[in-house]
């Protein structure tokens, strides 16, 4: 029996330790603001996708995300569709909010209420997020549904006087931008009259748009990466490979909705997808002095060495930058997550003489770009290292 008993205990320390678990994402909080990861754009059965709200609540607790906003396509052409079909006789446009905020009752997860206006190009689809009715803005849209650009016009203004914050979709998907990635005239409109607070920058099924991460940053926009996932996720990640969903970085002063809108409202956003960070520079370089600690400096008069440590999940991808020309060190150094590199600098040789440390002031300045983190279209962002002894 024993035997039995311990045969079993083996199997099942086997199987806990080579279950399919998620990756969560470990990412410090930044100086003044908790880093919070959610993700603002999802489907369910209540439009066009094979998932109940519940396992989509299950998924993001389960790869520990903060906030979920479940974004079903509001339009009836979406609403009748097969997986919706059984039920329109008896749930509206917010079932699958409220079906989510009861499964996440018991547990951490933030559910923001949200939809998704579905029109063709332009202008294209939105998410508003933070909603209160998603009836009332279907029905907004589908006032001038003879329009596209009149229509998102309706539902996105209805969507602006329930508080709600609006963001344009995937202006990057092929069905949408089948050459080139273009802002339409209605776009430019929307803008100007308030009526757009955020573009997707990111998302899984179109990749990172540069065209997109610029007009942010022109237009004063929040920059946000999501899923539109419509699959399972165990589907779609390899998990046991590290794999995790595109998440938004919400940099905010509480753990609290409020504060996810605040931080938003603010523009304090930043993607992370693929290896890649992406946002802009004001948020970018307190993400990155976050993550890394410099242990371990040594001095001789002819180098100085130190260790740059990884907090994160994100893996860092350092190249040598432009300002420390006078020091000799390495020019690419790759640090995993969890992990750290070994830095050593030298004056750099002259006449093929070996010139010693500068004493007097005790410091060195090693600058490198953060190739992983990109602050607009194929832009780095700048570090600088100061170390003193
Ligand atoms: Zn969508």
């Amino acid at each position: 029996m024993k035997k039995i008993c311990s045969l079993l205990g083996l199997l099942l320390m086997a199987f806990a330790t080579t279950a399919n678990t998620p990756n969560k994402i470990i990412i410090p909080d930044v100086e003044g603001y908790k880093t919070l990861k959610g993700d603002f754009h999802i489907h369910t059965v209540f439009s066009d996708a094979p998932v109940w709200p519940t396992t989509r609540v299950q998924e993001a607790i389960w790869e520990g995300l903060d906030f979920l906003t479940i974004t079903d396509h509001l339009d009836t052409r979406h609403q009748k569709m097969v997986y919706t079909g059984y039920f329109t006789n008896k749930c509206d446009r917010d079932t699958s909010y409220k079906i989510a905020k009861k499964a996440a009752k018991n547990s951490d997860l933030i559910v923001i209420h949200g939809g998704e206006i579905t029109r063709g190009m332009p202008p294209g689809h939105f998410n508003c997020i933070f909603v209160k009715d998603n009836d009332d803005i279907c029905a907004a849209a589908e006032k001038n549904d003879h329009d596209h650009v009149l229509a998102m016009d309706g539902g996105l203004r209805e969507a602006r006087k329930q508080g709600a914050f609006l963001m344009w979709n995937h202006p990057h998907w092929c069905k949408h931008a089948p050459n080139e990635t273009i802002m339409w005239p209605a776009h430019k409109k929307f803008i100007k009259e308030g009526l757009m607070d955020a573009i997707e920058v990111y998302n899984s099924a179109c990749g990172y748009s540069p065209e997109a991460h610029e007009w942010c940053l022109k237009h004063n926009l929040a920059i946000i990466g999501a899923s539109d996932e419509h699959a399972p996720f165990f589907t779609k990640i390899d998990y046991k490979n590290g794999g995790h969903r595109v998440v938004t970085l919400v940099f905010a002063k509480e753990r609290t909705q409020e504060s996810i809108r605040e931080a938003m409202d603010a523009r304090r956003t930043a993607i992370f997808a693929e290896g890649m960070i992406y946002g802009r520079e004001q948020e970018l370089k307190p993400l990155f002095n976050a993550c890394v600690e410099v242990q371990n400096v040594k001095f001789t008069p002819k180098q100085v060495s130190f260790t740059i440590v990884n907090n994160s999940s994100i893996p860092l991808r350092l190249s040598k930058a432009p300002g420390s020309e006078k020091y000799w060190y390495r020019r690419y150094f790759e640090i995993p997550p969890h992990s750290h590199a070994n830095v050593s600098a030298r004056l750099v040789q002259v006449d093929n003489k070996q010139p010693l440390m500068d004493e007097s002031t005790k410091s060195v300045d090693i600058n490198f770009y953060v190739e992983n983190f990109q602050i607009g279209a194929d832009k780095p962002l700048p570090v600088n290292f100061h170390i003193t002894w």
